[in-house]
């Protein structure tokens, strides 16, 4: 399997071995998952509550970001 396989699907929509893949791979490729639409993107390309006010979320990918009016912190 392939990590491109699970990039930019949502979590929920894996298939149990897809799952385990993620699981056993997202801190050696440094995925995460939207708190919202829990949608697989590398943690770099999510933005997160230390840099935004995410209104209580805790990462969120772009599309929420701008579905919940996030807003970056004033550097
Ligand atoms: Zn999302």
């Amino acid at each position: 399997m392939k990590i491109k396989q699970i990039m930019y699907r949502s979590y929920c929509d894996l298939e149990p071995q897809e799952k385990r893949f993620y699981n056993l791979n997202s801190e050696k490729y440094e995925l995460n998952t939207c708190s919202k639409c829990q949608m697989i993107d590398t943690t770099y390309e999510l933005t997160w509550d230390t840099y935004a006010d995410l209104k209580g979320w805790t990462c969120l990918c772009d599309d929420c970001f701008y579905e919940v009016g996030g807003e970056y912190h004033e550097m």
